[in-house]
């Protein structure tokens, strides 16, 4: 008997697993997924059975040495998917076997879960002063602060929170718990909406004729996506299968959580980044134990140890969160694809404004495409007014809004209605420039602006969190000229302050909201306050649903366009039409102003008209010319180093392997130095190689890599399908 074995090695390999024979005394034992103990040259290390088969290709593999632990949750449908994202994205085996089995696991065990508390709604009687004391710090806080943090804020011993407890008048949660506990959304819709029974109905059918395509859905902003999910995952549950829900950035969206737990209660299943190691590895148990059916976590959601999921659902399908940014740089939306294929079990994208790709797969039959055109009870679409900015300098307003959005924030507020206002850039200031001599204050480590925090005062790099004094004078000449320029977050929020000095103001953007359960809080509070002002980057453009915006205001929709990708367009249709999204979803109509320097680009105009399939036919053509996604793969690689000579000799050699033998249509841009140049004191060059024939491609591009010496290949990443091209 053979094994093969995934052996522990943090390098690329020509294969997925090395063969091992199996010992007589183990073969019995042995099942896939089990961890053993082999030798690699003439080395000790740890391996994962990936199969076992009759024979080896190998002349002579060597024996396994021992089994030191049985897992039963990697089965062999996980190991084909794992070789898949091993090939896809060209990483090492183990790192991709790793995603099934996230570290928190190990980690928990020393890690404790942590339990917040909050009152438990009884009155206890007769308190001492300091129980009273430590009671009102809870009842003012409820669920927010760990038993120690309780103790220390009050400066008192555990022995008095013991006595609260005996009382009765204490309960202690886990923090999952509490941040779902903060708004349980009970409100099952009466009637489902004509569309999203035909979305359902028609779904129903593809399940009865054993039609697995995968599924797009593609509904406007508010037609009720969040309810046919619902729906979707109850017939499935029915069948005795189990569910998938991913949404990009859990942390940005608890309201689905909230609606999630209170249909499913404890059958659901929650991971999310937020929480501890030892609350993540608690849940991740009840998923493998089979205690929960229903799992609701950011990308890695994808990998649950589900034995049998019947669907998954990726929520907000575009975005740029489910491309995983290090090793491995999977896609988890391809492979919630090929998982879904494996298992047999249905995929549903979902969004508003779906990524170029999926739509063509849509339109071509590889997908079925699903339809919700119109917002739910008869609600209509905010109305988009286009302001050129430029004219309004003309005119000679220089201020941050225009007098359009002052008009619209200034009615909201009277009519008690709530605002948006969006700006993708956080800080005070985005630039410091001196205007004697031109130089402009860039990070030591980075070929990037730094950008000035008025709390902190300090400037900051956004890439590599440098943090430094701002200049009084010029750094270069010494001059007084040095001038703070570009508008951010926290400058915007103290200009609202002195235009709508009567409004309650929030901000919500990475600064804001770094503390733990911050984020949750910032919305709770804002939607209970009327009349109030949202500020924020693209955190506030994810999915909410606050019923009293009525006014969304863009504050620059230029910012995305300027980013050197080929799809800024794409990106930027989709940011506006999700923060225009936000607005009118309550009974009160929406407005949304999009202030801008660019008012006949088309990701405006289709934007500002609702339009996808406008913005989506022109942006196909354009792509279709240029032989880019979905008309191509892209692949993105880096090379970086210490030394600017070594980063751009690597990607030279590089591109000359990879032009001998390269697959005939593949076509490769630069060699050139990459939009960021240097990054945290690296020298980053780095060139595109546009796919047509993906698995060719790769094969070559494996073989490229195999044979470059591994100190070099160490300094290159390979991007497969790159959606962000710094
Ligand atoms: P989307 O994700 O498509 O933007 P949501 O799923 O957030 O939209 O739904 C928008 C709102 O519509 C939610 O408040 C939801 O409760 C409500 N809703 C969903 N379906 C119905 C329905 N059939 N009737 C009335 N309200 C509904
Ligand atoms: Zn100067
Ligand atoms: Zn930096």
């Amino acid at each position: 008997m053979i094994a093969e074995v995934i052996v522990d090695l943090p390098v690329l390999t020509g294969e997925f697993g090395f063969d091992y024979i199996v010992p007589p005394y183990l073969e019995t034992e042995i099942a896939v997924g089990d961890e053993v103990d082999v030798t690699f040259n003439r080395r000790h290390v740890k391996g994962i059975v990936a199969r076992l088969k009759g024979d080896s290709v190998y002349a002579d593999p060597s024996a396994i040495t021992c089994l030191t632990r049985h897992d039963t949750f990697l089965c062999s449908r996980s190991m084909e998917l794992a070789e898949w994202i091993t090939r896809r994205y060209l990483c090492p085996s183990m790192d991709a076997l790793r995603l099934f089995y996230p570290s928190y696991i190990e980690d928990a065990v020393q890690k404790q879960t942590v339990l917040l508390a909050g009152p438990s709604g009884a009155t206890p009687d007769r308190l001492t002063v300091l129980q009273q004391k430590l009671y009102d710090l809870i009842l003012a806080n409820p669920f927010r602060f760990s038993r120690a943090e309780c103790n220390r804020l009050c400066g008192v011993s555990s022995s008095v929170m013991d006595a609260l407890v005996k009382k009765g008048a204490v309960q202690f949660i886990t923090s999952d718990e509490a941040y779902v506990s903060l708004r349980l959304n009970n409100d099952i819709p009466e009637r489902l909406t004509d569309e999203q029974q035909s979305v359902l109905d028609t779904f129903e059918a593809l399940r009865l004729q054993g039609d697995i395509r995968p599924a797009l859905l593609h509904g406007v902003t508010g037609s009720g996506k969040t309810e046919v999910y619902i729906r979707m995952v109850e017939k499935t549950l029915a069948c005795g299968r189990q569910a998938i829900i991913t949404v990009p950035e859990i942390g940005l969206t608890p309201q689905i959580s909230g609606i999630f737990r209170s249909r499913f209660g404890q059958r659901l299943a929650v991971l999310h980044s937020a929480m501890s190691a030892g609350e993540r590895a608690s849940e991740w148990r009840r998923i493998a134990g089979g205690d929960a059916d229903i799992v609701l976590g950011p990308r890695s959601a994808v990998f649950a140890p589900l034995r049998d999921p019947g669907i998954i659902v990726i929520d907000e399908e575009h975005d740029q969160s489910y491309k995983q940014e290090n090793c491995p740089r999977y896609h988890a939306r391809d492979v919630a694809v090929k998982r879904a294929e494996i298992y047999g079990a249905h995929v549903v994208l979902g969004s508003a404004t779906p990524s170029l790709e999926s739509y063509h797969k849509a339109s071509n039959g590889c997908y079925v495409l699903l339809e919700l055109k119109k917002r739910v009870a008869d609600r209509e679409l905010p109305g988009v007014e286009i302001i050129d900015m430029r004219e309004e300098l003309k005119s000679g307003n220089r201020r941050v809004f225009s007098l359009g959005l002052m008009q619209a924030v200034r009615e909201a507020l009277d009519d008690d209605k709530q605002s948006i206002l969006f700006l993708n850039r956080r800080g005070y200031s985005t630039f410091v420039l001196c205007r004697g001599c031109g130089y402009s204050v860039q990070c030591p480590n980075c070929s990037v602006s730094l950008t000035y925090h008025l709390k902190s005062r300090t400037l900051t790099c956004h890439h590599c969190d440098y943090k430094g004094k701002a200049p009084e004078t010029c750094p270069k000449c010494a001059s007084h000229y040095i001038r703070y320029f570009g508008l951010g977050t926290e400058k915007l929020e103290e200009s609202a302050a002195s235009e709508f000095p009567d409004a309650a103001i929030f901000r919500m953007d990475r600064d804001t909201t770094s503390r733990k359960g911050a984020h949750q809080e910032l919305i709770e509070a804002f939607r209970n306050k009327r009349g109030g002002i949202l500020i924020g980057t693209q955190m506030v453009t994810k999915g909410h649903d606050f019923p009293d915006v009525t006014v969304v205001g863009v504050i620059a929709a230029d910012i995305s366009l300027n980013v050197e990708s080929f799809r800024a367009g794409e990106k930027t249709f989709q940011l506006l039409t999700q923060v225009a999204g936000r607005a009118g979803r309550g009974s009160a109509a929406g407005k949304v102003l999009l202030q801008t320097y660019n008012p006949e680009h088309p990701a405006v105009l289709c934007a500002a008209g609702h339009d996808y399939a406008t913005f989506y036919a022109a942006e196909l053509l354009q792509r279709e010319e240029l032989s880019y996604p979905p008309f191509s793969h892209i692949i993105n690689i880096v090379s970086s180093d210490q030394s600017q000579s070594a980063a751009g000799d690597r990607i030279a050699s590089f591109a000359d392997l990879l032009r001998r033998e390269m697959p005939e249509d593949d076509i490769i841009i630069g060699p050139a130095p990459a939009a960021i140049a240097r990054l945290k004191g690296h020298y980053r060059w780095h060139l595109l190689l546009k796919s047509m024939q993906l698995e060719t491609t790769l094969k070559h591009l494996r073989q490229v890599l195999l044979a470059m010496r591994q100190s070099d290949r160490k300094g290159l990443v390979v991007d497969v399908d790159s959606e962000s091209m710094l």
